[in-house]
């Protein structure tokens, strides 16, 4: 049986007890984590602090080595990955494979190299003296990640923290923590010395909240639900934490008639559907123009039907398991309430029939897509994070801008229309950290990402993540004198 152990020191070892690990896919045991106390979240900290003092002063030259043999690492196991975290998450293995684990090694390699080329920032004041503006690393950094993309989602913080030249202690999911004792394996191999990176498992309430607490950790980076964000704000703003926090979504996909509709199909019921509609990104509000509605949602719900539901193992499966029987309740209950506010339910709307013998007890729910519902409806305020789409038609820009933005989630938006104009006017109007025009999920590790109102504070990516893990120091040095 699979046992994930804490990563402290460069070793593996036993937190205070054991928890079950789920299959999704199956609704089987298939192993044990660590379930860590405070004191084994301590040590861990202990050991990154240990750890910071030579790591903080490593050249950023060997530090990148470093960080690309960790990429390389990955990349050549990338297999073993792709299936451990299609096990963990009941995602398709195919998924794992071309999106999930690629885009990890990237985040290694981006910020190994971002390092590489960074600049500083000098300024002479008249004669009088020279500015210029040091950016140290932090010290020891906590990185809390959640389940939906969890080798993805753990190096997008991994990798610039030590990029920085921070330690780490990263606290994954407890439902996904597979991935996370492979890249341990990995670090443990290509030698990133001991402490530098630290990785204790357990449940967020227990392990992730002590993490948050030590106040020797001055920086948190959160990934995951808005109320928990929530909660570890309120611990850590007397402390005066550097806190990022990237939070929840109910973001809208816009289709104007004037798209191209093929296109708009596509990508729409990608940005519904992948990973089962449990990334943050994806779109749970398709608003369709007026003209083109009832055309545009009937080929939507034909094109849903025909996604292929079941084993993640599978090669021909489009839409794997949910990630537990609690929350495919939870979106069964979204269902409901969907009925009971007036909504339609076009496709969907139950657990699939006809899965076979070995996951017949997994957690699967069937894409559902409802209709008939307005934009104050819950189903169209609240985070559902899985298979569920409610369709709205819209009159006009000034409308569906406003419904659009009538949630308190601000993370994305995917809007369509072949009128450059309208695009950017929307793409200003929208209240949201990213907007893409007739695409989805592009991504450029270059550019901040984040969200705005209840979807977070904070930016990520780019030199931004690597200033999020320093302190800014002004040293201005007079010249007059010298
Ligand atoms: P949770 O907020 O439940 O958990 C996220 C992480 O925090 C997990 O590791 C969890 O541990 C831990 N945690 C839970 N409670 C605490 C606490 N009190 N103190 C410290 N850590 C804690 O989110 P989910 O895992 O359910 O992830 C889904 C959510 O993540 C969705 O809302 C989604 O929108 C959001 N998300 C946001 C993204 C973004 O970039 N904005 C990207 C991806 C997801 P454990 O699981 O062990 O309880």
């Amino acid at each position: 049986m699979l046992q994930v152990r804490n990563f402290i020191e460069g070793r593996f070892v036993d937190g205070a007890e054991r928890l079950p690990l789920i299959s999704p896919a199956t609704g089987a045991s298939y192993g044990e984590l660590a379930d860590s106390s405070k004191a084994d979240v301590e040590a861990a900290v202990s050991a990154a602090e240990r750890a910071f003092a030579a790591w903080s002063q490593t050249a950023a030259e060997q530090r990148s080595r470093v960080l690309l043999a960790i990429a390389d690492g990955i990349e050549s196991e990338l297999e073993r990955f792709a299936e451990a975290e299609a096990i963990d998450t009941g995602k398709p293995l195919n998924l794992a494979r071309t999106v999930d684990i690629p885009r990890a090694v990237k985040n290694f390699r981006f910020f190994a190299t971002a390092i590489l080329h960074q600049q500083g920032e000098a300024h002479f004041t008249d004669r009088a003296a020279l500015n210029y503006t040091l950016r140290q690393p932090l010290g020891v950094a906590g990185l809390i990640s959640p389940w939906n993309l969890p080798l993805y989602l753990l190096s997008w913080k991994v990798a610039p923290a030590l990029a920085a030249g921070c330690t780490a202690v990263a606290k994954p999911s407890e439902l996904t923590p597979v991935t996370a004792q492979l890249l341990g394996e990995v670090c443990q191999r290509v030698g990133l010395p001991d402490g530098v990176l630290n990785i204790v498992h357990g449940r967020g309430a227990l392990a992730g909240a002590a993490l948050v607490a030590d106040p020797r950790v001055p920086a948190l980076s959160f990934t995951g639900g808005t109320q928990t964000g929530r909660e570890i704000a309120e611990v850590a703003a007397p402390m005066f934490k550097h806190l990022a926090l990237e939070l929840g979504g109910k973001n809208p996909t816009i289709i104007f008639a004037d798209a191209d509709l093929d296109q708009a199909l596509e990508t729409a019921v990608r940005a519904s559907f992948a990973n089962q509609g449990q990334i943050c990104l994806c779109g749970s509000r398709l608003f369709v123009e007026r003209p083109i509605y009832d055309r545009f949602v009937a080929r939507f719900v034909e094109r849903t039907r025909e996604l292929v539901v079941g084993d993640p193992l599978d090669s021909a499966t489009e839409v794997g398991a949910l990630i537990s029987a609690a929350h495919r309740d939870k979106v069964q209950r979204y269902v409901m309430l969907a009925k009971d506010s007036g909504g339609r339910v076009l496709c969907g709307g139950m657990t699939p029939r006809g899965l076979s013998e070995r996951v017949k007890n997994g957690f699967y729910f069937l894409p559902t897509v409802v209709a008939d519902l307005d934009e104050f409806s819950p189903v169209n305020q609240e985070e559902v994070f899985g298979p569920l789409v409610s369709v709205m038609p819209f009159a006009d820009e000034e409308q569906v801008v406003a419904a659009a933005n009538c949630t308190p989630y601000g993370l994305s938006a995917s809007v369509w229309t072949q009128n450059l104009a309208r695009a950017h006017r929307v793409a200003g109007a929208l209240a949201c950290g990213t907007v893409w025009i007739n695409c989805w999920l592009l991504r450029d590790l270059r550019v901040p990402f984040g969200g705005t109102k209840q979807s977070g504070v904070g930016r990520e990516g780019g030199l931004e993540a690597l200033r999020f893990f320093c302190e800014t120091k002004n040293v201005c040095l007079s010249t007059e004198q010298a």
